[in-house]
């Protein structure tokens, strides 16, 4: 789960996280408002969707020439100005994808004179099952073209879980930033609060980029992203209390009401399958079938006929989808009470693209049975290769 900005930094700010003071609004006469109570004489309005690169992002209704979604307005006016232009608007980032994000909020920050950007992140790595904290002294550009051309400029520092984080994390982090005197220490104490911060909201990113140093010597967190590991979110209602459905595709939050793993994806084969693993096989073979799937669809390992059908109208919900590969292993479940669901759901969605169906196990036959019978135009298969061929064939049929 991911959260905006202004969340992000109002829950470092309780670590103790510097960060510029900012008010997040709604409409126009919020962000007017909102610059009212900053200090001013400069502002920042930044455009709040999850996605990065909205400084560098172009709005589609305003032409290639406007500027992205972090302006700095130098009066109250320019504050009114820049909020009309952005909300209810669609700013695309490298982010974003073509498609763009409309922009619904906006926070609205006192200006800071920034005399250096500098970059820190926190991930979970996988390999090593600890906290990397990455650090770099080029913020504020694009980390991955630095991590490209110029690796050099970025330390990984590893923490170990049991230990914690100690002074010497801390050092290594002022060092590797180059810092001296007050701001070698400043960067110290900030990475041990970012760190506190990243364990206790149980994150599974945490991005600052950038970190800058102000004119007049401070630390700040200037820009941030968060994401949590959606595991620990139940001990964590306050953060879920932050998620935005808007952001959200709308069919991937009908999906998790049902419990179901569901990932849009781009190509036109809806597929329905019980297990990650088989998912992820299912959606390959669709591929050396010459076809790309339309999602990813794990119902996981007790598909009920609710669970089922519900699936079946995501799948269908997507007007890119032309044929329906249903790939279920009975294991827990048996292959005749899964036939039935499936034609259940079938026959209420009102099938309107071909379905292949390959069940595998428990009572198998009396499962293909029942299809047969059912009059419904399911079409069987025997095993993978022969089903992801079978689709692709209806598909191409059907076109
Ligand atoms: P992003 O483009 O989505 O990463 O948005 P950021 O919040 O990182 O803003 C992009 C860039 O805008 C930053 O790297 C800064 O160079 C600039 N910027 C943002 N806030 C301020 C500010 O308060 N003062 C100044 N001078 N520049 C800012
Ligand atoms: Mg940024």
């Amino acid at each position: 789960m991911n959260i905006h900005e202004y969340q992000a930094k109002e829950l470092l700010a309780k670590f103790g996280v510097g960060i510029p003071a900012g008010i997040p609004a709604l409409t126009v006469e919020e962000a007017v408002a909102a610059a009212k109570r900053l200090p001013g004489p400069l502002y920042v309005v930044k455009a709040q969707i999850h996605a990065g690169g909205r400084g560098k992002g172009k709005f589609k209704e305003l032409g290639p020439d406007a500027k992205g979604g972090v302006r700095l307005a130098k009066s109250i006016d320019e504050v009114e100005a820049f909020a009309k232009e952005m909300l209810g608007n669609t700013l695309v980032t490298i982010q974003t994808g073509e498609a763009g994000k409309q922009v619904n909020r906006l926070y609205v920050t006192d200006g800071v004179d920034i005399a250096k950007e500098y970059y820190l992140s926190m991930v979970v790595d996988r390999a090593t099952g600890r906290v990397a904290l990455i650090v770099s002294t080029e913020g504020g550009m694009d980390i991955e073209e630095v991590a490209h051309s110029t690796p050099e400029k970025i330390t990984t520092i590893v923490i170990d879980p049991a230990e914690g984080f100690m002074p010497h994390h801390g050092r290594a982090v002022a060092f590797a930033l180059k810092l001296k005197g007050d701001l070698n220490k400043q960067a110290q104490v900030i990475s041990k609060q970012l760190y506190e911060a990243f364990v206790a909201l149980d994150c599974a990113m945490l991005e600052i980029n950038p970190l800058v140093e102000t004119a007049d010597g401070n630390l700040l967190v200037l820009d941030t992203k968060m994401s949590f590991d959606s595991n620990a979110l139940y001990r964590h209602p306050d953060v879920v209390a932050l998620r935005d459905e808007t952001e959200e595709d709308p069919a991937e939050i009908e999906a998790s009401k049902y419990d179901l793993a569901y990932i849009k994806l781009d190509g036109d084969i809806g597929c329905m399958v019980n297990g990650a693993g088989l998912a992820m096989a299912t959606m390959d073979i669709i591929k050396l079938n010459g076809m790309f799937p339309a999602n990813f669809l794990d119902v996981g390992g007790g598909a009920t006929t609710e669970k089922v059908t519900a699936a079946f109208k995501i799948i269908l919900s997507d007007p890119a989808v032309k044929g329906i590969l249903v790939n279920i292993f009975g294991g827990i479940m048996k292959c005749d009470v899964i036939a039935e669901g499936i034609i259940a759901a079938a026959k209420e969605v009102n099938l309107s693209v071909p379905l292949v169906v390959r069940l595998e196990g428990t009572n198998v036959e009396l499962g293909k049975e029942l299809m047969a019978k059912s009059g419904l135009p399911i079409v069987s298969a025997d095993n993978l290769g022969d089903a992801a061929a079978k689709i692709v064939a209806e598909v191409k049929k059907a076109a």
